[in-house]
């Protein structure tokens, strides 16, 4: 059995009382080796498969419906008509930004919070404690800003 490269994952795993299998270990490995690949459940049982040949789609979504309820990963709408996953929250942050080049489809990271100053205004002028936040940008991209 291959071992999950992020100590910290596999110990919040433990912490969260969450058997590690075989099987489940591989689904994660596949989400932690494709960070910011934002997989389908389908794109995620074929890599799975080439691992764990035995593994069954039924198993990959129950895996990611408990994942999900661990707050390991979270759930992506990024317009394309397709529901994606990505490990997150690993080091208890906000989740990081995603920015939609509306010409090319691809998908960019922004890892910085950024929002600290609205962040404050908002839990100042409404009461609100913010516990988290999902932004997209549209745009351009830069390579297809150059064409
Ligand atoms: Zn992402
Ligand atoms: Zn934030
Ligand atoms: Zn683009």
């Amino acid at each position: 059995m291959r071992e999950l490269k992020n100590e910290e994952l596999k110990q919040m795993i433990k912490a969260k009382g969450f058997k590690l299998t075989k099987q489940r270990i591989s689904v994660v490995l596949v989400l932690e080796q494709c960070e910011g690949e934002h997989l389908t459940a389908e794109e995620i049982y074929e890599r799975v498969k080439q691992e764990s040949p035995e593994i069954g789609l039924a198993t990959v979504y129950r895996t990611i419906q408990l994942l999900l309820d661990l707050k390991i990963i979270d759930r992506l709408n990024l317009d394309d008509g397709c529901v994606r996953y990505e490990l997150d929250n690993l080091d208890n942050t906000h989740h990081h930004h995603h920015l939609v080049c509306e010409q090319c489809g691809t998908i960019y990271e922004v890892k910085d919070d950024l929002l600290d100053t609205i962040e404050q205004q908002v839990q100042r002028d409404y009461k609100f404690e913010i516990t988290n936040h999902i932004l997209k940008f549209y745009g351009v991209c830069e390579q297809c800003n150059q064409k």
